[in-house]
């Protein structure tokens, strides 16, 4: 298939705002295509490259677009294919050059058209998850099965793009084969947002608690004494977490796959923050010397696999079962069952207070639905509020085009009168929000580049936000975690908005 192609079907779902066309005109091209492309249109078609990351950042993307764009697609998807496969290939010192020159080859043969969209694909710009979700229908829709079998075998599998071979090329039999296997990772399930206990046990009834630890998920496979430690995001890190590895060795079973989170605590016993955890991640890792600094303990939260018995589709309090004989207590994470307020609450309040993130309330019963956001796992965080100035805001993307969205929100600094940005967000915006925040805030407008629309720091918005993180990137040195807009407060003023003093004493706070 032609890269023309894809690139004119990618806009067209994009801009087609119906499920249930985008899932048409996907089906429609998956049914086109050879097999060898499947994989590969999967993947583009879902935002990413079949390869992962490989590492081409924007500075080397500019170099390489600094060629004119070809007048016709010539390209196919088996060129985008070979030329990211030798770019991933190409490492080493001095490889720069060599691999900006082969994007450039690349990029030289690519229409207008297309070289936007492999620029946003190379920068990961289409990714989001509700195209998996477009995505798998497709395949169901193009294949004839159905859409049960193609989800269960992604979520055990991993790889959409295998998946949709299978399914297209060979059936559902052949879709069956995808079983959850020690040494494969597969999705691991998500948990839907809830506004406290309460309302998570009006929605479960009786539910069991446990804590929500804000460090890295990790799924960590055994079979004999080889031990892999998969990310969220299906990464093998084993190699960056030895202790982590030599833990999970020394349990007594043969063949297991456990759930859970890790995080590295300080000496007083409290939890470093996520950002420091995530160092053990990195890219470039002196593993010893980390490990020394900042060592790492694991909380385990679910078995799905114990000794030749696959447990995903096995009750919660199975699972759980099958963790207590293999997991000692003190690495698992803790945890009640209760259908009480009041022990849920105070369970709440243990947990923040011993520096964690919250809880989770999970449906005692449920299966583990691997890959989906489900409401049987319910995620309750501490939540703090300030009231903001809107300092400027970015023109919107995709459904959001034409309309002023991403805002930056700043605290006032009563020192200097002046406003310190914290951070930006778009979340929480319903579109009258949209419609009137666009036209509001060209009024207020002071400057404007191709991007964003600079205003007069006159418009205060209540923000919701979990946590605060240090970044250098802001000029407090902080950052607000997962902000999201709970309301405009038209009956303030800036004047009015919170301080940098206070966001300062809620870091501080936490830090305790
Ligand atoms: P979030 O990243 O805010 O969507 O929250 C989900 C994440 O919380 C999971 O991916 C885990 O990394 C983490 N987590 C921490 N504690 C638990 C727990 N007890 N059960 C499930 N996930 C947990």
């Amino acid at each position: 298939m032609k890269l023309q192609e894809l690139t004119d079907l990618s806009a067209r779902v994009t801009r087609n705002a119906g499920r249930l066309a985008k899932i048409g005109h996907l089906a429609e091209c998956l049914r086109c295509l050879e097999l060898g492309e499947i994989p590969i249109a999967v993947a583009y078609l879902c935002g990413e490259l079949p390869q992962g990351k490989i590492g081409i950042g924007w500075s080397m993307l500019k170099d390489a677009l600094a060629c004119a764009p070809s007048e016709s697609g010539v390209l196919t998807l088996a060129d985008a294919d070979a030329c990211f496969e030798n770019v991933r290939r190409t490492t080493g010192s001095g490889s720069g050059a060599r691999r900006t020159e082969i994007l450039a080859g690349l990029l030289a043969r690519a229409s207008a058209t297309e070289r936007e969209f492999l620029q946003r694909l190379i920068m990961g710009e289409m990714r989001h998850g509700a195209l998996e979700g477009v995505m798998m229908e497709a395949v169901a829709k193009a294949s004839g099965l159905p859409s049960r079998s193609v989800r269960r075998a992604y979520f055990v599998n991993g790889s959409l793009g295998q998946v949709a071979s299978v399914a297209l090329i060979q059936g559902e039999a052949s879709l069956s084969g995808f079983q959850l296997t020690p040494g494969r990772p597969i999705l691991p399930a998500l948990a839907q947002p809830c506004d406290d206990v309460a309302d998570a046990l009006r929605q479960l009834g009786t539910a069991a608690l446990e804590y929500k630890m804000d460090g890295a998920r990790v799924q960590v496979h055994k079979v004999g004494s080889d031990v892999a430690v998969f990310t969220r995001g299906l990464r093998d890190v084993a190699a960056a977490v030895p202790e982590l590895v030599e833990t999970v060795r020394a349990l007594g079973a043969g063949a297991l796959i456990l759930d859970g989170e890790v995080l590295a605590f300080r000496p007083d016993g409290k939890p470093h923050p996520f950002q420091t955890t995530m160092r053990r991640f990195g890219r470039k890792l002196d593993v010893a010397e980390l490990r020394r600094e900042l060592p790492l303990t694991p909380y385990f939260f679910d078995c799905l696999h114990l000794d030749g018995n696959t447990l995903i589709d096995a009750p919660g309090r199975e699972r759980i079962d099958a963790l207590a004989a293999t997991v000692p207590a003190a690495l698992r994470m803790p945890r009640m069952i209760t259908d009480s307020p009041a022990a849920a609450d105070a369970f709440f309040v243990a947990a923040v207070s011993a520096g964690h993130e919250g809880v989770m309330a999970k449906a005692p019963d449920a299966l583990y639905e691997a890959g989906e956001r489900s409401r049987n796992w319910l995620k309750i965080k501490r939540v703090h509020t300030l009231d903001l100035v809107v300092l400027a805001a970015e023109w919107g993307h995709g459904r959001r085009k034409g309309w002023l969205s991403n805002l930056h929100l700043g605290a006032r600094d009563p020192s200097s009168g002046l406003f310190v940005m914290l951070g930006k967000t778009f979340k929480g915006l319903t579109d009258a929000m949209l419609r009137e925040q666009t036209e509001i805030l060209q009024r207020l407008e002071t400057a404007r580049d191709r991007h964003t629309v600079y205003v007069r720091p006159e418009v205060v918005v209540e923000v919701a936000f979990n946590d605060l993180q240090a970044s250098p990137q802001y000029p407090a040195g902080l950052a607000l975690r997962f902000a999201r807009v709970k309301r405009y407060r038209p009956d303030k003023r800036a004047e009015q908005a919170d301080t940098i003093e206070t966001v300062r004493a809620i870091h501080a706070a936490e830090a305790e």
